[in-house]
């Protein structure tokens, strides 16, 4: 049995989109509901993976699979491709399973040659409009198929008009556009070197093998790479009767939204060209007018669509993307799909759609994306100041960037990838600028709408972005942007306001995101539904306080390395550390405490009433001393002086300590509790100052946290035990000074392959634990993490012998089992054990799901990101 390749469109449906991709499924399923739709063919996602498997060589089939559905297409449409009487003129898309806009190459008005043209023109009685297909046509074809530079085509045409004084192509006369189309053929034929193809179905089969090949665009990959789209699934094509935007004044293109994508309104949204073809809307190569204007111009079309928009909408149960075309005055639907939209878009049409019985509250948090309400969590510009902007465009992207001016989207990518922040400005933004825009604080275009590419993919990233910036030239050889008497260089500030479509021609001040009422709803259905808790990762009352703000219902990670770092610190933890009896060490480590007992009190203030996880010391040794070279050279230099006999011992005895405990490896050395194993005056002296916190606290607000002391770096419950021995005595002795007690929880951090595979013994002595992924995975894997990502890791996620990052999402197979393992351990002996996590992977969506999947009580994140762990905590439920 031979696969089956080919589908005519009445055969499929929405349901079909893995096999006739996004674009194929959608136009069937507006077919199979009786919405005017072009006819034309599927050719599957299947063929194109068969034909990669090949090495681009096509199975046995395909191409007599090709030939059967044109020729049911031609006997349906009652046209033949290439006839010089009744010709078939086809589209061929490409249509990916998941939506990537712009990335694949599109080529219109298939069939039109030297034979058709005259009968094109006959039928249409309009010859310009024959030459106009034409001549379009080679260029898309010679560019998408055989690989011509587009500036070919386009200095001709420049050239063209020029000569004939006109300013718009529109202007060209019938014989200029058919001189247009000898000179194009001529030019093509040269670049090919004598091997331009004529044949309209030669030509067809080579355009649905580019649309295969196009799969392996280079900016392809950087596209689903960003996205997370797999690479294997390939692409359909799609063949399609052409139907004509550009016959006249009573046709015309367009694009339309069934609600607003940047703010999720419900209001007419999309723009439109007369007599104009496909791309020229998306490309942005002549300014679109709002679509508002085309109950005007072509009142029936316009009826028609709108209740074609609110069929689809309907039927999909949500907001629609729609490509359409009205060819003397009849409406045709191109494509439509679910519509991407900015976050806070989502956010209200996720309400609006609840709200209006549409969908459930389940379903709409499904269908927001958790890493997208980044967005919402973007910076915007301080309104206190008092800069006038120097430009406007199109506010197509919303949240505000500033950074250095960059014209080139190779030098963004470089620059951005070494952390630099950069605006990227053009003229227009084509698919192959992606890899600048990823990396771009935000875009600014000179050209192009709404639904430009530029504000698209920003759209798509959460980018801000300003398009279509009337007034501004961008010279991109010698890197500048003039506006007026404005000129910006490259390197010098810029900002952007991508709500307002404001451009500022310096650095302004963001200030934080501020999250409004439908962020605030939807987030109180993911709470209602989610199963994990969320807290968050702070260290000083700041950070608390907007952790709470955020919905954080405690802290899981409390880190005290600060704490001991400072300038009036520093000088106690080196006497400490140099201290000859236990007595000098007390004195030292006493010094310490009052200032840390002040830092948590900032902290419990902010949190009083919910749970706070603080960590004891953590880094190692040492960080706390000079470093080996400097301190040699600074006795040395102190010898020399002649210094103090006193000073000169202290400093001398400093470096006996930093030579005495130096490591080659302290992320593997003295760290975590054997800090506290070596030097236990500093566990009880964190308990004590923990403890006058908490009551202090108490007695000043009238509560207090739930406190949980937690133990690092444990990998024997020998560790755990002596630190709890010492840490509960300090409590206790505390408690009895103060004449009051509270509820004091002492667990420990799983963060070594040996602590989780011995989790059943450690629990006999915790009351919980947090899982340490940070530190887990860096042991688990033996992968650094400070140094990964500068070497190897980076090649190894290139060619992917790991499929993502496993300090950004957690490595489910391996790390992922130990923390299961260690969770079912954990509660066989002690099945009051409270579980969380805290590394990066508490704030990632993927991660939660598996820590939800796994059975943890909560999870711990940076601050920021608990709106987000909320949402996908709650999505892990559904
Ligand atoms: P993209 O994925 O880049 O949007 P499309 O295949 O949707 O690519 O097509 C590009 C443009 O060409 C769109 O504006 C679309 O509406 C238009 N187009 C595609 N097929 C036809 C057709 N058969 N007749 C008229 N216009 C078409
Ligand atoms: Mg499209
Ligand atoms: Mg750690």
């Amino acid at each position: 049995m031979t696969d089956r390749y080919v589908y005519d469109l009445s055969e499929g449906s929405a349901e079909m989109k893995p096999l006739l991709g996004g674009k194929g499924a959608g136009v069937a399923e507006m077919k199979r509901l009786g919405v005017p739709v072009p006819d034309g063919f599927t050719v599957t996602t299947e063929a194109c993976v068969d034909t990669m498997t090949r090495k681009g060589e096509w199975p046995e089939d395909l191409e007599s699979q090709v030939w059967d559905g044109l020729k049911r297409l031609e006997e349906r449409t009652g046209r033949v491709l290439g006839d010089d009487k009744k010709p078939l003129l086809v589209s061929v898309r490409s249509g990916a399973v998941i939506s990537m806009p712009g990335m694949m190459d599109t080529i219109l008005n298939l069939g039109i040659s030297d034979d058709t043209v005259e009968a094109i023109a006959k039928e249409a009685g309009n010859e310009r409009f024959a030459w106009d297909c034409y001549r379009r046509f080679i260029q898309m074809y010679g560019e998408v198929v055989e690989g011509i530079d587009a500036h070919i085509y386009e200095d001709a045409l420049t050239a063209l008009k020029e000569k004939k004084g006109v300013e718009s192509d529109t202007d060209l006369s019938a014989d200029d556009l058919k001189g247009l189309v000898d000179t194009f053929k001529k030019l093509s034929n040269e670049q090919l070197g004598g091997n331009w193809t004529t044949d309209p179905r030669e030509q067809l089969m080579r355009a649905v093998d580019a649309v295969f090949r196009s799969w392996l665009n280079p900016r392809a990959f950087v596209y689903r790479k960003a996205n997370k789209i797999p690479d294997d699934l390939g692409t359909a094509v799609n063949v399609m009767q052409m139907v004509f935007g550009n016959r006249g004044d009573t046709s015309a293109t367009g694009v339309c939204f069934t609600r607003n994508p940047a703010t999720g309104e419900k209001e007419l949204y999309g723009e439109f060209l007369v007599n104009a073809q496909g791309e020229d809307v998306v490309a942005g190569i002549r300014t679109p007018r709002s679509l508002a204007e085309m109950e005007e111009v072509l009142p029936e079309a316009y009826h028609d669509l709108i209740d074609t928009m609110k069929k689809m909408e309907s039927h999909y149960r949500d907001m629609q993307d729609m490509e359409f075309t009205v060819e003397n005055g009849k409406l045709y639907l191109l494509q439509t799909r679910n519509g991407k939209r900015t976050a806070a878009a989502a956010l209200k049409v996720a309400r609006d759609l609840v709200d209006e019985g549409v969908i459930t509250k389940e379903e709409a948090l499904m269908r927001i994306e958790p890493a997208q309400l980044d967005q919402l969590l973007h910076e915007a510009i301080d309104p206190d100041h008092s800069e006038q902007p120097v430009a406007e465009g199109l506010p197509a992207s919303p949240g505000a960037a500033v950074g250095e001016a960059v014209f080139d989207a190779d030098v963004a990518a470089e620059r951005g990838a070494k952390g630099e922040k950069v605006v990227l400005i053009r003229f227009e933004t084509t698919p192959d600028d992606i890899h600048g825009v990823i990396v771009s604080q935000g875009v600014l275009t000179a050209h192009g709408g709404m639904t430009s590419h530029a504000a698209v993919v920003a759209r798509g990233m959460g980018k801000p972005c300003v398009a279509g910036a009337r007034g501004i030239k961008i010279d991109a050889k010698a890197a500048t942007l003039t506006i007026g008497d404005t000129v910006i260089h490259e390197g010098d500030m810029i900002t952007l306001d991508g709500s307002t479509g404001e451009v500022f021609a310096s650095g302004l001040k963001l200030i934080p995101p501020q999250i409004n009422a439908d962020f605030q709803e939807v987030l109180s259905w993911a709470d209602e539904i989610r199963r994990l808790g969320v807290e968050a990762n702070a260290d000083n009352a700041t950070d608390a306080a907007k952790a709470r703000e955020l919905g954080a219902e405690g802290i899981g990670l409390c880190r005290t390395e600060h704490m001991f770092f400072g300038a009036d610190r520093l000088p106690a933890m080196h006497e400490m550390i140099t201290a000859d009896t236990p007595e000098e060490r007390q004195a030292a480590v006493d010094k310490i405490l009052p200032m840390q007992q002040d830092d948590f009190e900032g902290i419990f203030t902010a949190m009083k009433g919910l749970p706070v996880t603080v960590r004891l010391l953590d880094p190692p040794l040492h960080e706390f001393l000079p470093n080996l070279v400097e301190q040699s050279l600074k006795v040395q230099k102190m010898e020399n002086q002649g210094a103090d006999a006193g000073e000169l011992d202290k400093e001398r005895r400093l470096l006996a300590q930093v030579k005495k405990l130096h490591e080659q490896n302290p992320m593997l050395g003295t760290r975590g509790c054997r800090l506290g194993m070596l030097y236990p005056e500093i566990p009880d002296m964190q308990a004590r100052a923990i403890i006058r916190a908490v009551l202090s606290v108490l007695k000043k607000e009238g509560e207090t946290v739930q406190i949980h002391i937690m133990i690092p770096l444990v990998f024997t419950p020998i560790e755990l035990e002596t630190h709890r021995r010492i840490v509960q005595q300090a409590i206790d002795e505390e408690f009895e000074s103060a004449g009051t007690k509270v509820d004091v929880k002492i667990g420990t951090m799983i963060e070594l392959p040996r602590a989780a595979l011995v989790a059943d013994k450690i629990a006999e002595v915790a009351d919980f634990f947090s899982f340490g992924t940070n530190d887990l995975t860096q042991t688990t894997l033996g992968i650094s993490r400070d140094d990964a990502e500068n070497g190897f890791l980076t090649e190894y996620l290139r060619t992917k012998v790991l499929k993502d990052n496993p300090f950004a999402s957690i490595d489910q197979e391996g790390v992922g089992q130990l923390v299961a393992g260690a969770v079912e351990k954990g509660r066989k002996t002690n099945p009051e054990l409270s579980v969380g996590v805290c590394g990066e992977h508490g704030g990632d969506p993927d991660s939660i799901h598996f820590f939800n999947k796994t059975g943890l009580d909560y999870v711990s994140c940076s601050p920021f990101r608990v709106p987000i762990a909320r949402f996908a905590a709650a999505q892990a439920v559904i």
